[in-house]
């Protein structure tokens, strides 16, 4: 069997590291890998594919930054071409960037099946570009893994039964197995000048806090009174506008690391603060407490039991939860660490 996978966006690295691995280990498929280039600086792409051993792209398509239409157009026009020349069996797309639409959409007018992981999110916010990449790639792909059973009930309620089942979360997977890795492999202070469980993390990327400086300024100004240092590995969509953003020398800037860093981060940190998808789940994963800097979130089961806020950009709302420490045990909604290996042998049977 032959599967091509697109991966563009830093997450979908992560989430394509643990499907390639289980794909690793079974003899009878091929894997194709397309990177379209969306993210392309050394440590938003390379560092990933080095630390976490995923086989090399047997092609980039080298889009690179531009206005969404014509990034998902050059993005199409370059997969389109592949698939048409190395015939898959399957596509595997995941998330919910432009690469994951161009890729479905690419492979759906060529009848090429398509396996959608993380299949289901919805924030309900239809000013976000990736709830239009959700609900398009998940309406034209074949199969639908959801992460969690919420995901799966959102896609019965939007007449995709048939082709949906719950998988558990491959960034649930990844975790499990990087946490030991990066343990043994990553120092602390290697990554940043703090002591363990004396610091707050952060990202900041979403086009809703980076498009709007008064959103951004006010998320600084929140970190600026924190009486303890927070560091922020800083998305280059954010770096672009920062110079414009006032904030205190305890707000430590530092350029985006490589996946065990960051999860060396994760664990050693006392709070998140991100409007991120995967750290937010990553945060509940390591028991983190998490404020999302966003109205509303998909990751609907992190705020169960207090460990995740959705603040927007509020400071003051920010700074009313920085002290919540009344946690409720959590329950185990993102399956049972073997989610890669049910897609895959699940594409196997197919
Ligand atoms: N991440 C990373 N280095 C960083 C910041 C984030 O490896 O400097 C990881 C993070 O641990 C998570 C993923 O990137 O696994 C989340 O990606 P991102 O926030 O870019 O996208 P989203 O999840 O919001 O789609």
């Amino acid at each position: 069997m032959k599967i091509a996978t697109i991966v563009g966006a830093r997450p979908q690295f992560i989430k394509a590291a643990t499907i390639s691995r289980i794909i690793q280990e079974k003899s009878d498929i091929q894997e194709i890998i397309i990177h379209t280039g969306q993210h392309y600086d050394d440590n938003m792409s390379e560092v990933f594919f080095t630390e976490l051993n995923i086989p090399r792209p047997h092609y980039n398509l080298g889009v690179g930054s531009s206005m969404h239409g014509k990034q998902t157009a050059k993005m199409l026009e370059g997969i389109e071409e592949i698939l048409v020349k190395e015939k898959p069996d399957w596509i595997i797309v995941y998330g919910d960037t432009n690469s994951t639409v161009a890729g479905a959409l690419a492979a759906a007018k060529l009848h090429i099946p398509i396996a959608h992981i993380e299949a289901g999110l919805r924030s309900y916010n239809r000013r976000m570009p990736e709830e239009i990449n959700r609900i398009a790639t998940d309406h034209i792909s074949d199969v639908l893994f959801a992460p969690t059973q919420n995901a799966l009930n959102i896609l019965k309620q939007e007449g995709l039964a048939e082709r949906s089942l719950f998988s558990g979360d491959v960034m649930y997977d990844s975790i499990l197995y990087y946490k030991e890795i990066s343990r043994s492999k990553v120092k602390l202070e290697d990554i940043a000048d703090v002591q363990p469980d004396r610091y707050f993390l952060a990202t900041i990327h979403r086009q809703e806090n980076t498009d709007d400086i008064k959103r951004l300024q006010e998320i600084f100004l929140a970190f600026s009174e924190f009486d303890i240092p927070i560091i922020v590995p800083l998305h280059p969509r954010t770096k672009n506008i920062l110079d414009d953003v006032a904030f205190r020398s305890n707000v430590k800037i530092i350029s985006p690391v490589g996946y065990l860093e960051m999860v060396c981060l994760t664990s050693n940190c006392i709070k998140v603060f991100t409007d991120s998808g995967g750290l937010q789940k990553e945060a509940y994963f390591l028991k983190k407490p998490c404020i999302t800097l966003r109205e509303e979130t998909e990751w609907i089961e992190t705020l169960e039991g207090g460990w995740n806020f959705t603040v927007g950009a509020d400071k003051q709302k920010i700074l009313d939860k920085v002290h919540y420490c009344n946690y409720e045990p959590q329950k185990e909604y993102f399956g049972d660490g073997k989610a890669a290996e049910k897609i895959i042998n699940y594409l196997l049977k197919k």
